[in-house]
């Protein structure tokens, strides 16, 4: 029992989406005793909702650490996914055979190479990537049509079963010992002598140390604890067929076969506050570029639909850091959960345990949003 008075762990978890669970399960492999606290299924969850790639692909373009980060995170993911299948037998379904961002104009291809180009030399030239012209293009996936007129490759990118990943994170931190309190949204946290306490509907839960990952509820709580984490929703839209027979072996950036061979298609990007429902303008746009894409897509059923809300900070990098005003709390938030999950487990807990902060960390914190005369008043 963590309840008020009881025993504590050593680290309060705030938020049990992909964000939450990835780095409770990351603590707990670093012996740490946890509490996850999360608001339970009536919240908004991106982690519920999202298109399950393990993306590199023009991730850092305008800020390299971020580069880095999520491409550490994809070179951790194997040894993720066999964790969790070691700890849970779930197979979250990782496969990271290399994706393409199909193109439609001249003007579209040449803005990737620009693109990739300096992040390739961003990163020293270790930065694989391949530009392909519609022939080229054909013969690595058959099934394209001709209004696509090349792409870019990288053999960096992936994708997951996302639920399958979701539920693997809470069965294998739940396994290891960690405590999960469902229905307990938390929404007020107060620093105390010793650490903090999180209040919520149904008791206080204390720790020395607490990770504020609630998505969209850390803009509330993050003030509480010195930290500023200014994200918003944004809207994506997602359609899935009916499974068919395997015809792309590859991720792309807006159209994918599951392993169990239904197709999404993905995803709009939609500033239109709280609101998770679709919209049949979005969809039917979603619906068409897919079919420029795999022409033969015209003739699938479609079976299901859905809207989630990403978790977005203004300038769409990530937001990680340490309070300095309450040392021990702590904000991860970020709008690409499933290509970061590995780095959250194996790369954030180890931090928040106490060891350095991972280099890339010092270009996140949230005090970058926050004007030059609040950053005096923050720090
Ligand atoms: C359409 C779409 C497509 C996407 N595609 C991809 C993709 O292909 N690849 C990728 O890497 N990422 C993708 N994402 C992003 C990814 O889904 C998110 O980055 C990830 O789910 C964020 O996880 P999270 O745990 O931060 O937030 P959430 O999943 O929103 O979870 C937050 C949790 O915190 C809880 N909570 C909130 N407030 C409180 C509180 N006060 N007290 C207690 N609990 C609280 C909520 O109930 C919820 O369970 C996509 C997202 C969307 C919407």
């Amino acid at each position: 029992m963590t309840v008020d008075g009881a025993e504590s762990p050593d680290v309060l978890v705030v938020g049990g989406g992909l964000v939450g669970t990835a780095v409770a399960y990351g603590l707990t492999r670093e012996g740490a005793k946890v509490t996850v606290l999360d608001e339970g299924d009536g919240g908004f969850r991106a982690s519920r909702g999202n298109f399950g790639l393990v993306w590199v692909q023009g991730k850092g373009y305008g800020l390299s650490p971020y580069a880095r980060w999520t491409r550490s995170s994809a070179d951790r993911w194997p040894a993720l996914a066999a964790a969790l299948l070691e700890d849970t037998g779930i197979d979250v379904a990782l496969r990271q055979p290399g994706g393409f961002h199909l193109c439609f104009s001249d003007e579209e291809l040449a803005e990737r190479d620009k693109r990739l180009g300096i992040l390739k030399a961003e990163l020293g030239g270790d930065y694989p990537y391949q530009l392909l012209d519609a022939k080229e293009l054909r013969e690595r996936l058959p099934a394209i049509g001709p209004e696509v007129i090349g792409a870019s490759y990288t053999p960096m990118d992936g994708h997951v079963n996302p639920l399958k990943l979701l539920r693997a994170l809470h069965d294998a931190m739940q396994r290891r010992g960690v405590t999960l309190v469902g229905n307990s949204q938390i929404g007020r946290i107060a620093p105390e002598e010793g650490g903090f306490a999180a209040h919520g509907r149904n008791g206080v839960w204390r720790a020395p140390r607490i990770v504020l990952a609630a998505g969209l509820g850390n803009s509330s709580l993050a003030p509480q604890v010195g930290l500023h984490a200014p994200v918003k929703p944004n809207r994506g839209q997602i359609l899935v067929s009916e499974r068919v027979a395997p015809f792309l072996h590859h991720p792309t950036i807006n159209v994918r076969q599951t392993d169990e061979g239904s197709v999404q298609l993905g995803d709009s990007m939609e500033e239109v506050g709280f609101n998770d429902f679709t919209t049949t303008d979005v969809l039917s746009k979603i619906a068409r570029r897919g079919v420029r894409a795999f022409p033969f897509l015209k003739d699938v059923r479609l079976v299901r639909m859905w809207a989630a809300l990403r978790v977005y900070s203004p300038d769409s990098f990530p937001i990680y850091e340490q309070s300095s005003q309450y040392p021990g709390a702590f904000v991860v938030t970020c709008h690409s959960g499933v290509t970061l999950a590995a780095a959250h487990a194996l790369r954030i807990a180890p931090w928040v345990v106490g060891g350095a902060i991972p280099d890339e960390l010092s270009a996140f914190p949230g005090g970058r949003f926050l004007s030059p005369a609040k950053i005096l008043s923050h720090a």
